[in-house]
């Protein structure tokens, strides 16, 4: 049953393709944006931004078709396949432990810089309250909220599906995973003839779901980049402006937990960290164009076990389940985001961290990146929930908007890296089981 020659296989130069795609969008990119070279007016350049992000929307669209169905049938398979509730307990167990503490330096590591570098010390006044205007007007003329309210006991209260097929049409992911898993430990739990038909089924759907996979890696390079051309097109260099330092103490986060994640591989994983990096680089690299842990799953699952060796029954509970529930990149991000807007905005609405409110922030983000969807830019919308329940604003994101596709690229990266890391380990750690 441990049969993983379904997967498709990484192409040894797809990395070097994907590193030419990524530096030629940006290139082409700049070159046409208007808050860059501007060489065309910025109608032909919005033009053809659509036109170029094509391969782009083709590749997110083939992997979202199929990503349903592999989520479904990777956790069902990976349940039965590990044929014991007692592995199945002692992953689940394991693993979601170890999500919490990986998820916990995570929001550290973000507070200690954010606390020692004051990214919003380096701001321009200027730009705060011309910020503050805009966001006055906006609300004046509107009275709408444009990020939505959901507390984060709401948030883990929708975790449990009520209705399958409303979860599919809405994508909500984790509400699948749940599915899948108590669909899972149904069919362990029936005799074997009658779970037959249902784990046959699982099998082919995989199989076709990791064909389609393969397909649509041929033209990986190609949408990478369309996908960073548009968005070059978009920001040009214009967005970073006044935000360098804010950027850079998220972005020194991301590489601290990049290092964390080798020395966990290392000690506890048993890999060596040069080739552990070297076997995840086109995963990264894909996690970091299509800034969607769910678009990159399908390869983190194959690179999970192709190129690391890990077990299918580890690796098909662990990967769906940390693409939707594993995002210390965002995490970090989380955290560092909040401190930043308090420390600009925090005086004028009467707020201050303390310790306390230290710890419940490092809660707050704990629990609240376990529900963000493994989808683009969605990182920021939790982020308003997160300013809402320690007293800011949660309009104050609007803020930091401008360079979020940036930073969520890069966080997207670590949280894939994050998940293939816990594979490493988990593989590691039920090899006694
Ligand atoms: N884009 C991130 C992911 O898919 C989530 C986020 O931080 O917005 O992992």
């Amino acid at each position: 049953m441990e049969n993983n020659s379904e997967l498709p296989k990484f192409d040894n130069h797809l990395w070097i393709k994907i590193l030419i795609g990524m530096a030629i969008g940006i290139g082409v990119g700049l070159t046409l944006s208007p808050h860059g070279l501007a060489i065309v007016e910025p109608e032909i350049s919005s033009l053809l931004a659509s036109w170029i992000k094509l391969p782009g929307i083709f590749f997110l669209g083939i992997i979202q078709m199929v990503v349903i169905p592999l989520i479904l049938c990777s956790i069902v398979l990976g349940i039965t396949q590990s044929g014991e509730l007692t592995f199945l307990k002692k992953i689940g167990i394991r693993v979601v432990l170890y999500f919490v503490c990986t998820t916990i330096v995570a929001v550290t590591i973000g507070m200690t810089l954010a606390n020692i570098i004051n990214p919003g010390n380096f701001i321009d006044q200027e730009l705060v309250q011309n910020f503050q205007v805009e966001q006055t007007t906006a609300a004046e003329g509107s009275g709408q909220q444009t990020f939505d309210s959901l507390t984060i006991p709401d948030r883990i209260s929708n975790m449990i599906p009520t209705n399958i097929a409303g979860a599919v049409v809405e994508k909500n992911l984790l509400q699948i995973v749940i599915s899948a898993m108590v669909f899972g430990v149904a069919l362990l739990s029936i005799p074997a003839a009658s779970a037959k038909p249902v784990l046959n089924l699982c099998e082919s759907g995989q199989a076709v779901s990791m064909k389609i996979v393969g397909w649509a890696m041929t033209i990986a390079p190609y949408a990478v980049f369309g996908l960073l051309c548009d968005i070059t097109i978009k920001l040009g260099f214009g967005a970073i402006a006044g935000m360098g330092m804010y950027m850079a103490t998220v972005i020194i986060g991301l590489i601290c937990m990049m290092v964390a994640y080798g020395v966990i591989a290392t000690v506890i994983g048993k890999q060596n960290p040069i080739t552990f990096f070297k076997a995840i680089k086109e995963t990264q690299l894909l996690a970091f164009s299509t800034s969607s842990s769910a678009a990159t799953m399908p390869f983190t699952l194959s690179c999970a076990e192709t190129r690391l060796g890990v077990s299918p029954k580890v690796s098909r509970f662990v990967v769906p389940l940390g693409a939707t529930i594993n995002m210390d990149g965002t995490a970090l991000y989380q955290v560092v985001a909040a401190i930043f807007l308090i420390q600009i905005f925090g005086d004028a609405s009467g707020i201050e961290l303390t310790t306390v409110g230290m710890v419940m922030l490092i809660m707050t983000t704990v629990g609240a990146s376990i529900g963000t969807p493994a989808t683009p830019g969605v990182g920021i919308v939790v982020l308003a929930t997160i300013l809402t329940s320690i007293g800011l604003d949660p309009a104050a994101v609007g803020f930091i908007l401008g360079v979020d596709r940036i930073l969520d690229m890069c966080r997207t990266s670590v949280n894939v890296t994050g998940d293939l890391t816990a594979s490493v380990v988990m593989n590691r750690f039920m090899k006694d089981v």
